[in-house]
């Protein structure tokens, strides 16, 4: 998928948890969600992530190749030990908006073609499931609303009071930029 995609997908995720209670937003979470959403393409050298960190996505294309090493359990195993020492160093929200971003990022390339070598290094073969849609095309903007639906509904069927802070927020902000032009 794109990654607009994943980081659309990221944020509801992690916006969902948080309206279940497992842990306050902030923008330091928001944006670990975000970074999280996007590090697995850091092996591709056109990628959100992959064009500004070049000298890193150049040489893994070339050794590992796309959606492998970064696509697959291993390294959602290395991220869980990222959390436990964002954890130790006090910062766990933090480390948990990476991985949720991360995750997500791995789940939603599983509904595209050209999949995940999930068990990369032991297997090479790639996953993909329904309804495995091309990255980049009107598909992946089809399946991209009823995934961000269906995330954001979750979260209002499990705590709507969390929406109506939200949507208090939102109405007040426009006073702060209120001021008078004289
Ligand atoms: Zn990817």
């Amino acid at each position: 998928m794109m990654g607009r995609s994943h980081t659309l997908i990221g944020l509801a995720t992690v916006t969902a948890l948080a309206a279940a209670n497992f842990w306050p937003l902030s923008p330091a979470v928001l944006a670990a969600t975000a970074i999280g959403s996007l590090a697995p393409d850091i092996d591709h050298p056109q990628s959100t992530l992959g064009r500004p960190l070049f000298f890193v996505s150049y040489p893994m294309n070339a050794t590992i190749g796309h959606r492998t090493g970064t696509h697959s359990f291993l390294a959602l195993a290395f991220c869980t030990l990222a959390v436990l020492i964002a954890e130790a160093a006090g910062c766990a929200n933090i480390g948990y908006g990476f991985l949720v971003g991360y995750v997500a990022h791995i789940g939603a390339d599983l509904l595209t073609i050209e999949g995940c070598a999930l068990l990369y290094p032991w297997d090479r073969a790639r996953y993909a499931f329904w309804p495995a849609v091309q990255t980049g095309s009107l598909g992946e903007a089809v399946i991209l609303l009823p995934i961000l639906g269906l995330v954001l509904g979750i979260a209002y069927w499990l705590n709507p009071s969390f929406f109506d802070a939200a949507r208090q927020l939102r109405l007040h902000v426009p006073f702060l930029f209120h001021v008078p032009v004289t």
